[in-house]
């Protein structure tokens, strides 16, 4: 399990990577996700607290009344004992840990197992997605703490959701393994789907800052633009090509080497920035997925940007190679991210 503490966010299983090397064959086995009026339902630990609660729902329904309900999706919300151990009385410590295993069981048992689901691993920290192939839904858990990071009640449900689309969007001409979970594929290169869901959460509570009232401070552009040109400087500094972030064994690697986060999340922000630069606005980001079903990934993506992917790295690599990163919004420097101010 991949750990962070702010961008946040890991696979549950290592095996949603996609190998893209591998052709898109129909199968009879593909889960059918929908991709319209899918249901988003929300499950919480017992005496979930009202407002996160209610802060997670908003986003998430905000932002799929827009880009498309997915799934059914069910997300899971999850209050840990070691959230605020300081005023945990015996009595609550029970009543959630009953609640947790009760949730677990839950969980299991709408991914069709016949298991109590004890051995998920719901430790403080983490949010992820993850998918059923039968009976076909995505599953999305947050244990992250409001008292640690509240703007991850805003930003995480946003980069979670991306995952559902993303897959509910990738599977159908995606090759499904006979193995009942997991070695399904995802739709194109880790570098896109974590870097596209990065940039995506971030730009979009940017522009939503209605989806802030309840907190104490909305995504301001600065924040914005900080953790843009933070993340250039991540993937300058990891020097190695988001062309090594693409295949589930490329993560392995990675993993080995520390370097998951600036060439898969960092990288591939700035990469996806740079694709969303050549579309000209989110809707036309978004338009690229629809087309996944049909064409595969890579074709797919030769269409909708209208270059070959081999050709992006190269010119990409090129371009981030010259730029430079505008730390501390020193403005003696230009800032490579200025296009994402105004963007649509
Ligand atoms: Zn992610």
């Amino acid at each position: 399990m991949h750990r962070r503490t702010f961008l946040a966010a890991a696979p549950i299983l290592q095996s949603v990577i996609a190998d893209t090397s591998r052709a898109a064959v129909s199968t009879p086995d593909a889960p059918a996700y929908k991709t319209r009026d899918a249901e988003i339902v929300i499950h919480t630990t017992k005496g979930y607290p009202e407002k996160w609660k209610s802060i997670y729902e908003k986003t998430i329904k905000h932002y799929a009344d827009q880009w498309g309900h997915v799934g059914p999706t069910h997300i899971f919300l999850v209050e840990n004992t070691d959230w605020d151990p300081t005023t945990l009385t015996h009595e609550r410590k029970s009543q959630l840990e009953a609640s947790i295993r009760s949730l677990k069981r839950k969980f299991s048992t709408l991914q069709g197992h016949d298991a109590d689901g004890q051995y998920l691993d719901w430790q403080t920290g983490n949010h992820w997605a993850g998918w059923s192939i039968t009976p076909a839904h995505l599953t999305i858990t947050m244990t992250m703490t409001p008292i640690r990071d509240a703007q991850q009640f805003v930003i995480g449900p946003i980069h979670e959701y991306t995952h559902a689309l993303q897959t509910a969007y990738g599977f159908s001409t995606e090759a499904i393994d006979g193995n009942r979970m997991g070695h399904s594929r995802w739709t194109g290169p880790a570098w896109w789907r974590e870097g596209s869901a990065v940039l995506i959460s971030y730009l979009y509570s940017y522009q939503n800052p209605k989806l802030f009232t309840e907190l104490k401070r909305p995504m301001t552009w600065e924040r914005f633009s900080h953790e843009m040109n933070r993340n250039l400087s991540l993937y300058q500094k990891a020097n190695l090509p988001i062309r090594t972030g693409v295949t589930h064994d490329d993560w392995q690697r990675l993993e080995k080497i520390n370097k998951v986060h600036p060439v898969v999340y960092a990288g591939g922000s700035v990469a996806c920035a740079k694709l969303l630069q050549r579309v000209g606005s989110l809707k036309r980001l978004f338009a690229f997925l629809h087309k996944v079903p049909d064409l595969g990934w890579e074709p797919a993506f030769e269409q909708h940007f209208n270059l070959s992917l081999e050709k992006f790295y190269e010119e990409f690599e090129n371009a981030i190679s010259k730029a430079q990163p505008q730390m501390d919004g020193d403005q003696r420097k230009s800032n490579w991210a200025s296009f994402l101010k105004e963007m649509q």
